[in-house]
């Protein structure tokens, strides 16, 4: 496996190698865990040469945000990307991607403001710029999204279709630990009794699932109930619960359609989110 750290270099080896080789490619801000390596390992299988970055993008964090302390252990990183799979690891400098005297943003409208956006303001700015900006140097052929972050990937399809980038942009479920908390690398700030108290994320959207799956189809009574569970758990406190259009990310009034069930819950110091799909005739 190759690291590659300059940015040039990279595009240049991309370049050489796109029209001849699929380039599979999995951005990532490292710290990896098993959520991560799911989606190196489906590039695998569908790529010849698979790309992983490593890069905690400033700009996406807020001026309060942790990316100071965002975990970081590039070693562990190497050797887990390696098993899974990975040919490169891409890890720019944050000086090199953002030199003195960089201009350029990308805003993908009215999608950036809904859900997490409300309370990261200018985070999806910094994601769809990165994101861009990584196309640009890897030129993949496909690249792969969790639906943990769903909001992140709607509005890089989005972006990869106004900005028609050629690159098929693939989204996989959500990984799990065995008790259900979806993986995040954001789980190692959580203390022993934090890490319990954050399994109320998971089991309120599983609750209001199967509320839903059994017929439940009034949105304010499954609000409700949501709010009420998340209540009950004294170390969690609750940023949203959404009910939204899976297209446009717009809250809805009445269930149905393909809507996005989602969660941002503050755990302590650590906000968590997790979400599910479901389609409603
Ligand atoms: P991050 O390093 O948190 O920016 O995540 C890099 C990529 O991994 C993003 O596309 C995330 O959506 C994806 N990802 C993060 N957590 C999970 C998970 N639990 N299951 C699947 N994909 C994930």
């Amino acid at each position: 496996m190759k690291i590659i750290r300059n940015i040039s270099s990279m595009q240049k080896y991309s370049l050489k190698c796109r029209d001849k080789k699929k380039i599979g490619f999995v951005p990532t801000m490292g710290y990896l865990h098993e959520g991560h390596l799911s989606l190196i390992k489906r590039a695998r299988k569908e790529n010849d040469i698979v790309v992983l970055s490593i890069f905690v993008n400033p700009i996406q964090f807020g001026p309060k945000e942790d990316f100071e302390k965002y975990p970081r252990d590039f070693k562990r990183d190497e050797r887990m990307s390696k098993s899974a799979g990975a040919d490169i690891i891409f890890y720019p400098s944050w000086k090199d991607m953002y030199p003195e005297g960089y201009k350029t943003y990308l805003e993908v409208k009215d999608l950036q403001d809904h859900l997490c956006g409300r309370s990261r303001p200018g985070h999806f700015k910094g994601v769809a710029t990165v994101v861009a900006k990584l196309f640009n140097i890897v030129q993949p052929f496909n690249a792969y999204f969790g639906q943990k972050d769903a909001q992140q990937c709607i509005i890089i399809k989005q972006m990869t279709r106004d900005l028609n980038i050629p690159v098929n942009i693939k989204v996989l479920e959500t990984f799990r630990e065995s008790d259900g908390l979806a993986m995040s690398s954001r789980n190692s700030y959580l203390l022993p009794k934090e890490r319990k108290a954050a399994l109320v994320v998971s089991r309120t959207l599983l609750a209001i699932k199967k509320n839903i799956l059994s017929g439940e189809r009034n949105i304010n009574l499954l609000s409700v109930k949501a709010n009420k569970l998340i209540k009950k758990e004294p170390l969690a406190r609750l940023d949203y619960f959404s009910f939204a259009d899976e297209n446009t990310l717009e809250k809805i009034t009445k269930l149905s359609g393909n809507v996005l069930v989602s969660a941002a819950v503050w755990i302590g110091k650590t906000r968590l989110i997790d979400n599910f799909r479901i389609g409603i005739k």
